[in-house]
């Protein structure tokens, strides 16, 4: 087996183990995963892209798969909706009182996986978050990953892709480790 299929079958296990966490927490508070994601990424990115298009392409799956874990959501209170003023059928999403305090609870599902990659030097974890960033902008490139808020794809963003990076809005050079994948100030 070569090192390329190694690494997959590495992701593979992480991401099924990732999966597994949520589902224990899931069933804890009596809603899906997904329903847990939406909720987690609702809570921490900005109410213009809180809606059931986007959130569609960010956890690449329908939108109609969206729209019955959000009227899910909305029932028990968890979220609200923000409408367009121009079009009433357009609407954006925000996270209510009680679905904070929810979010609150459901935050640490993957704190095992926080405390084993303490254990990594920096140098160490440096390595990995460069080469994840670095695979993630190259699938979103291929189609394979929809949604990416990487400073590769952002358009203040200058450099090399490899050594030398710079962000014009905070008009300051970026070292590897504060490359973002999940930037609120992306702008494609
Ligand atoms: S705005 Fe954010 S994503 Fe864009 S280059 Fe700057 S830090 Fe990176």
């Amino acid at each position: 087996m070569n090192i390329e299929s190694k690494i997959l079958g590495g992701l593979e296990r992480l991401s099924e183990a990732l999966k597994a966490l949520l589902w224990e927490k899931a069933k804890t508070f009596g809603i899906s995963p997904i329903q847990i994601q939406i909720l987690l990424f609702v809570s921490n990115h900005k109410r213009e892209i809180c809606n059931v298009s986007y959130l569609a392409k960010e956890f690449n799956v329908t939108k109609a798969t969206i729209s019955d874990a959000v009227r899910i959501l909305l029932k028990k209170e968890y979220l609200e909706k923000d409408h367009s003023p121009t079009d009433n059928r357009r609407y954006n999403l925000f996270i209510t009182s009680s679905g904070k305090e929810l979010v609150g609870q459901l935050e640490g599902y993957a704190d095992v996986f926080n405390k084993e990659l303490s254990s990594f030097t920096d140098q160490e974890l440096a390595n990995i978050f460069d080469t994840l960033s670095k695979l993630i902008f190259q699938l979103n490139q291929k189609g394979v990953i929809q949604v990416q808020r990487t400073c590769y794809n952002c358009k203040y963003y200058s450099g090399d892709k490899k050594e030398d990076h710079y962000c014009n809005l905070l008009k300051s050079k970026l070292s590897g480790k504060e490359i973002q994948i999940d930037c609120d100030e992306f702008e494609e």
